[in-house]
């Protein structure tokens, strides 16, 4: 028999978990403001942990990171600013900023005073991302933009935008693209919410028409911004940015959403499961859950429900192992080639199962879902009714998790790719000039 390798434990130091404790104690009230609250947290760099000193952080491991999420949490306090900030625009920043960059950029993310959001995707340019024909022309020490975004998450409640624009089309066009701070506030920035088949709309279009970026605004070289931009997606697709990634309360940040002058223990009692955040609408829906409401609406006997739920299980701990796997090899300096990918993958058939055996186990009831208030209310009076929503908003959220961060498809060819050693798609982008292709869309 094969010996199976146990996965070495993922800790963070006692004493980081200790100092977080003793901090909290003296510093956590929850009559402070919101704004109040994370001025403090974010200023001691608890934020951030993992960002280096000079960005607000505290050049914490991964684990120590993860360590000082779950502190807070438990210890009820409000967590760090939630958002594309955080994950995204302040590990970036820290790596390619300059040092007032850092200052006038990042301190507002640790501290959330301003909201972020990500403006990369295009209608012709998703996948092929280095497609994107947004353009930025130089105008005396600022840059004209014109051009359109689409599925910008949170972009009606962001500040300031994650902007990549086409600096220079007569190169190939990896190298001729810009990471930029777009000012959302300005006239020339119009952002349209998309309404979303759950009911809700986290994403929106966002047309830009000769807005204005300054030089200072630059983020990396000019005409570098794909190599910025691999920075921005490895940490959306490690999915624990600058924080720790342990969960817990937040609030959102920004002048836009309007939660900074609320007071900070308002938001520390635990969250509906409205919010489409995936790992929330995962847990309602996950294997006891589902054997609950199996038990409850008499399938647990049906032989082809019991194979999908113990699918299910298998699936979930698969996962599990694995991200510890990465976790402890991180914590070491090692990493496993292909693994995030194998993880994405992984929670996208977790998705798909828990959506196919959910509605099965469900029955009719889970085919109505409520848009207002109105039918909320209607609803609630069903059996099982807070559990039969739950599994009705992830079915209908169950498409996102396979596009976002890069398409299951693309995922695997990363993995043929990269990790197997295949051979590339054969294409010219690499060295004809992008004026010269054929574009998308
Ligand atoms: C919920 C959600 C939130 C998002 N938030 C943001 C955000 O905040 N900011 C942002 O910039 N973007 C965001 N996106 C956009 C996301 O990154 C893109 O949707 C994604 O990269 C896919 O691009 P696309 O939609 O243009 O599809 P396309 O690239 O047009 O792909 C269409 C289909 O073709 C397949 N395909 C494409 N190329 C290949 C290939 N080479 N080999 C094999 N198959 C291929 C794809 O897998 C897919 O099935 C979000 C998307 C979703 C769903």
């Amino acid at each position: 028999m094969t010996k199976v390798e146990e996965a070495p434990k993922v800790q963070s130091s006692k004493s980081i978990v200790e100092e977080i404790r003793a901090w909290l104690k003296e510093n956590w009230d929850p009559e402070l403001t919101v704004a109040e609250w994370w001025n403090r947290l974010g200023l001691a760099g608890w934020s951030a942990p993992t960002l280096p000193t000079n960005a607000y952080g505290r050049g914490l491991s991964r684990p120590d990171a993860i360590g000082v999420s779950r502190e807070i949490a438990s210890f009820g306090a409000l967590g760090p600013p939630g958002g594309l900030g955080l994950l995204l625009a302040a590990p970036t920043i820290a790596t390619h900023g300059t040092q007032e960059q850092i200052d006038l950029y990042v301190r507002d993310i640790v501290t959330g005073q301003r909201g972020w959001c990500q403006l990369f995707s295009e209608p012709g340019a998703g996948s092929d991302l280095a497609g994107l024909t947004t353009r930025a022309l130089k105008d005396g020490d600022e840059w004209v933009i014109n051009g359109q975004k689409v599925w910008t998450s949170l972009g009606q409640f962001a500040d300031l935008g994650m902007l990549l624009a086409r600096t220079n089309p007569e190169v190939p066009k990896h190298q001729g693209i810009t990471w930029m701070v777009l000012d959302m506030h300005q006239p020339g920035v119009e952002v349209r919410p998309l309404r979303e088949m759950t009911g809700s709309a986290m994403f929106n279009e966002v047309f830009i028409s000769d807005a204005h970026v300054p030089d200072s605004a630059v983020i990396g070289d000019v005409n570098n911004g794909w190599a910025v931009a691999n920075t921005t997606l490895a940490f959306e697709r490690s999915g624990l940015g600058a924080g720790g990634g342990g969960g817990g309360f937040s609030a959102m940040p920004g002048t836009v959403a309007d939660q900074l002058g609320r007071r900070a223990g308002e938001f520390v009692t635990p969250r509906s499961g409205a919010a489409n955040d995936v790992a929330e609408m995962l847990q309602p829906t996950g294997p006891s859950a589902l054997v609950a409401l199996a038990r409850a609406n008499g399938k647990d006997k049906d032989p082809v429900i019991r194979q999908g739920l113990a699918k299910l299980h298998t699936l979930g701990e698969v996962a599990r192992f694995n991200t510890e796997r990465l976790k402890a090899a991180h914590s070491v300096g090692r990493d496993i080639p292909g693994l995030p990918n194998i993880a994405k993958l992984s929670m996208s058939d977790i998705m798909r199962l828990s959506r196919d055996l959910g509605m099965s186990i469900a029955g009719a009831q889970g085919t109505l879902h409520a848009y207002t208030p109105e039918e909320r209310q209607e609803l609630e009076g069903l059996p099982a009714s807070g559990l039969v929503s739950a599994i009705t908003s992830l079915a209908l959220h169950a498409q996102a998790p396979p596009i976002y961060g890069g398409t299951d498809q693309i995922q695997r060819n990363i993995i043929g790719e990269r990790v197997l050693g295949l051979p590339k798609e054969p294409n010219n982008d690499r060295t004809a000039r992008f004026s010269e292709l054929p574009k998308n869309g």
